[in-house]
């Protein structure tokens, strides 16, 4: 299956950032996705038409459309696979979920997302839960207890790094700590995408540049094809990992008869790396120490029912990095279950 690489989380507010984004988006990004805050209904009702012109500018990126909704106190990306699918549902739901406080509200919004048939149905990635942890948990709560059919991301490292506050240890990050907001909706039978990316402002640069779009936080997915359907798909199948500064690259899961067999290749030196499981008897953790180079670790993972796995990790040094690569920071996959078959 193409692995293709992502950032599904971009802001471009105003006609003439156009060419500013279509130069800042670092090389080796497949998709990017635009997404723009659904409080500024004049953003949204443009955003179609300056997305044409980036792709102009940018014919190599396959761009999707989408809209960072407010819901809960947090913030949810809206992922469509293609402008017509946009079209046809964004303002609309907009109009009727947009700052709603209200988990029945929620649900609705949810059910109505899991209502649009395939394939132009929408991807859900509660965003940079580090911000409005508290909405994003009373999300997540609402998705266990209705699980709605729609492809689920979470992030597992904070975009928008420009500002210093949300910058923080990756191990930290409260998408991906053991138990945290990931492994909630895993534990409540739901399958997310592991995802991480820029929340590029253009309009913020000047006053605190954040890493643009390819540069420090990508979202590697496995997916059937390079289509934005296909995209949607493999975030549907949760086969994806987050990583930071390409500290890590190569990674794959696979079940033996002896446990979970992990691969990848650490570009820098890592601090420690683990394997988060995850069953009825609640989550554990297998950490492994200082490591570098290729990893061909199987690990003694019990499977069983409902059982899951997923790896993460950090490197040594925790430096704010510059631009140039490789760098410091974190990675972390989506989980494998009891069941699945490699990726
Ligand atoms: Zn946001
Ligand atoms: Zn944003």
């Amino acid at each position: 299956m193409p692995e293709i690489v992502a950032d599904l989380h971009v802001h471009l507010e105003h006609d003439e950032f156009v060419g500013i984004l279509a130069e800042a988006i670092a090389p080796g990004l497949d998709v990017v996705a635009v997404t723009n805050h659904a409080h500024k209904p004049d953003v949204m009702h443009a955003q179609p038409g300056r997305i044409e012109k980036l792709q102009s500018l940018r014919p190599d990126l396959l761009l999707l459309p989408g809209v960072e909704w407010d819901v809960l106190g947090c913030h949810v990306n809206v992922i469509f696979p293609d402008a017509e699918a946009f079209a046809a549902v964004a303002p609309d739901f907009v109009g009727r979920f947009n700052m709603t406080d209200d988990e029945s509200v929620a649900a609705d919004a949810l059910g109505a997302i899991a209502a649009i048939p395939e394939p132009t149905r929408p991807a859900v990635i509660l965003n940079h839960p580090g911000h409005g942890l508290e909405g994003a948990r009373r999300l997540a709560q609402v998705m266990v207890s209705k699980k709605p059919a729609v492809a689920a991301g979470v992030d597992m490292f904070h975009g928008h790094q420009g500002w210093p506050q949300t910058y923080g240890d990756p191990m930290e990050y409260p998408g991906n700590v053991p138990g945290g907001l990931y492994d909630t909706l895993l534990s409540g039978g739901l399958r997310p995408a592991a995802t991480a990316a820029s929340d590029f402002h253009v309009h913020k640069q000047e006053r605190r540049p954040d890493y643009a779009p390819g540069q420090y936080q990508w979202t590697i997915i496995n997916c059937p094809d390079r289509s934005g359907t296909g995209v949607v798909r493999g975030l549907w199948a949760g086969e994806s990992y987050a990583v930071q500064g390409s500290v890590v690259e190569a990674l794959s899961m696979t079940w033996t008869g002896e446990g979970l067999r992990v691969c990848f290749r650490a570009r820098v030196d890592l601090e420690r790396w683990e394997v988060i499981t995850g069953s009825e008897a609640g989550v554990a953790v297998i950490g492994f120490g200082r490591t570098a180079g290729a990893v061909d670790e199987t690990v003694p993972v019990k499977r069983g029912r409902g059982s899951w796995a997923r790896v993460r990790g950090a490197s040594v040094s925790r430096e704010r990095p510059v631009p140039g690569g490789p760098y410091a920071g974190g990675f972390a996959s989506s989980a494998v279950h009891d069941g699945d078959g490699p990726w």
